[in-house]
């Protein structure tokens, strides 16, 4: 059985003009203990949604619909009651823009004990104890726990972001755009870090980004969503080098090297209105393959190769055998 399974997902939020937006659209994936797993897309694209919606973090304005188990255990199932008990415990998260994970008023000591008091894992002098453990162990001196958020750096109030998700010794960890904002070797160090952590502590990880090579680098699989729905899943070395849905390939080929020596093609055009309805494949207006099929007929996810699946009618097309 799998550590986490997400069965057909989906989210929408009432808007104040009236109607409805779709943001999350039938979303199925699992997760194994141990696993490095990548969510992939550009922003708006249903992924953050998609995370939020597993810490039971969604706004009031949010409809959820499918099934997310947690050791088989349904978490979605009576809201707000079945979710608690499992955020930060089993499952915990490192949000976009450390400083928002903080209140700016509060040490940053007090702040990563809470979850530790919250679940009944520790309080008082252990607390601290625990605290100051965990920061040496992210990089930071334990008695900077003291300090303010304002006071640490970007990089260090992400470390301090990691060591408190770390707190209640969780079997998953969300990250969500962890290296966003941050100089390029504060970035690598984050990632290494992450890397490192998830291995000791034998968590499995989620990376939200919107960088498909750092998940090629991190990842052991990955998930490429477009338009609040999965277009694409696999193993990341098959994503990289044998990706079967245009958007994939496009979104590699729009990713700047780590040298910025290769040229970069951009994405023409713009992701569709979640509060319309889609016709056809969504990816259509965009797509450099599309043919007649894709104006009509919205392609579903569908095996293509061992342990990967794509949504597209290009995989039903039969491949050109060369003479
Ligand atoms: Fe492009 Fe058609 Fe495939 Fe959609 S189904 S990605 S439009 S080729």
């Amino acid at each position: 059985m799998s550590l986490l399974e997400v069965k057909d997902l989906h989210i929408w939020f009432d808007l104040e003009r009236g109607g409805e937006l779709h943001a999350v659209q039938g979303v199925t994936f699992e997760l194994a203990a141990g696993e490095r797993f990548g969510l992939v897309g550009e922003s708006g694209c249903g992924k953050t949604t998609t995370i939020l919606a597993l810490m039971g973090l969604l706004p009031p304005s949010a409809s959820v619909s499918g099934q997310v188990l947690l050791d088989g255990v349904n978490v979605l199932a009576r809201g707000e009651r079945s979710v608690a008990p499992h955020r930060w415990r089993d499952v915990a998260m490192v949000f976009q823009g450390a400083m928002n994970a903080f209140n700016p008023v509060k040490r940053i000591g007090e702040q990563i004990a809470e979850p530790m008091e919250l679940h009944g894992i520790a309080e008082g002098r252990e607390a601290r104890r625990q605290v100051g453990e965990l920061l040496e162990r992210v990089g930071i001196p334990a008695e900077r726990a003291q300090r303010f958020p304002h006071e640490f750096s970007g990089g260090m109030r992400q470390r301090a972001a990691i060591a408190m998700a770390l707190a209640c010794k969780p079997k998953i960890l969300l990250a969500d755009e962890p290296t966003t904002a941050l100089d390029v070797m504060v970035q690598a160090q984050i990632l290494q870090l992450l890397v490192a952590l998830a291995d000791d502590f034998g968590l499995a990880l989620v990376l939200v980004t919107h960088d498909l090579p750092i998940v090629a680098q991190v990842c052991d699989r990955a998930a490429v969503m477009y338009a609040g729905e999965i277009v694409e899943s696999g193993p990341t070395d098959a994503l990289f080098h044998a990706p079967r849905h245009p958007y994939t390939r496009l979104l590699f080929a729009a990713t700047p090297d780590l040298y910025g020596t290769e040229e970069v093609a951009s994405i023409p055009g713009a992701p569709p209105r979640l509060d319309r309805t889609i016709t056809g494949c969504p990816f259509r207006p965009r797509c450099d393959r599309a043919f007649g099929r894709c104006v009509g007929e919205r392609p579903a996810l569908k095996p293509v190769a061992a342990g990967q699946a794509a949504a597209c009618h290009l995989n039903d097309v039969p491949q050109e055998v060369p003479a």
